[in-house]
């Protein structure tokens, strides 16, 4: 079967590899066809394409992750084939760049009421000039003795449940989604496994989404049906990847490994490219 892994990080985002490491590491791993998915921000997509167009062993698609704000709370959706130069798409990555610095100055305080003391810097230098999230606070956490290890920051202060709703700026999944179409791309639900009621799912399908990502390191085989099933009766694309971070983080054994058939990835472009004929 010809391999392709949508789903993967760098280091512009939470992810510890170099762009160029990572199109190294994946032709190794037979991909035929990748995305880099970072959040929010196409740096490291930028970054990997130089690498990419060297070589003829790999195929790399337009891609990032985006944070959206679906009814006051975070989502996280996909977004492939788009033009990367579309001013669209230059606004919502500069726009959520300062969401996610003025989450992260949220944050922030909510630690300072814990007795943390932590600067905005400190936590900009561990994402060198990337986006922030909250991997970047766990570092300083554990940098400062705050915390035993990364696993513990979120545990204890960082997670969902710890924090509650976090404060942010997002575009609402209604704003992500025309962005993306705009500009020639597709939309698809990240990693729903156990994030979404029928609901909700039925909700983002009226808002628009192309597809629905099915494999995913998150979802069991179960999981991975019943989600088969939804895109089948919506007649939604499927896509999947590794959601590789690099390093030690929690998908990592998955590079190489969990991958969808390009046959997928096919359709998805069919769609793209009608789309940007439409468009021009
Ligand atoms: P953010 O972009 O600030 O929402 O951070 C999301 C990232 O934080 C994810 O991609 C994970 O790498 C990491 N993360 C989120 N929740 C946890 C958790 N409970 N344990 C460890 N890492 C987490
Ligand atoms: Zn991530
Ligand atoms: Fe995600
Ligand atoms: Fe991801």
């Amino acid at each position: 079967m010809a391999k392709a892994d949508l789903h993967i990080h760098t280091r512009a985002s939470d992810g510890h590899m170099s762009p160029a490491d990572v199109v190294q590491q994946a032709i190794k791993h037979k991909l035929e066809i990748i995305a880099i998915t970072d959040h929010d921000t196409l740096k490291g997509y930028r970054k990997a394409q130089e690498a990419a167009a060297k070589t003829e062993e790999i195929r790399l698609l337009p891609g990032i992750e985006i944070t959206a704000d679906f009814n006051g709370r975070e989502c996280h959706l996909l977004a492939y084939c788009f033009d990367p130069d579309h001013p669209s798409i230059r606004q919502l990555t500069r726009d959520h760049y300062q969401s996610r610095l003025k989450r992260a100055r949220w944050i922030i305080g909510q630690l300072s009421r814990k007795g943390f003391d932590i600067d905005i810097e400190e936590v900009k230098a561990e994402a060198f000039g990337g986006n922030i999230g909250r991997p970047h606070i766990a570092e300083v956490l554990l940098d400062k003795g705050y915390v035993g290890s990364f696993k513990e920051a979120f545990i204890r202060y960082l997670s969902d449940q710890k924090l509650g709703p976090i404060y942010n700026e997002y575009y609402t999944h209604h704003q992500v989604i025309d962005t993306i179409k705009e500009a020639g791309g597709a939309v698809i639900i990240a990693h729903p496994g156990k994030l979404y009621t029928n609901r909700e799912l039925q909700q983002l399908v009226e808002a628009g989404v192309d597809g629905i990502e099915t494999i995913h390191p998150s979802h069991n085989y179960k999981t991975q049906k019943r989600i088969e099933k939804f895109a089948d009766r919506h007649r939604l694309l499927i896509t999947g990847g590794s959601d590789f971070h690099g390093g030690a983080k929690k998908y990592q054994k998955y590079f190489g490994i969990v991958t969808i058939n390009t046959k997928y990835v096919y359709r998805l472009l069919r769609l793209t490219n009608k789309r940007k004929e439409m468009t021009v």
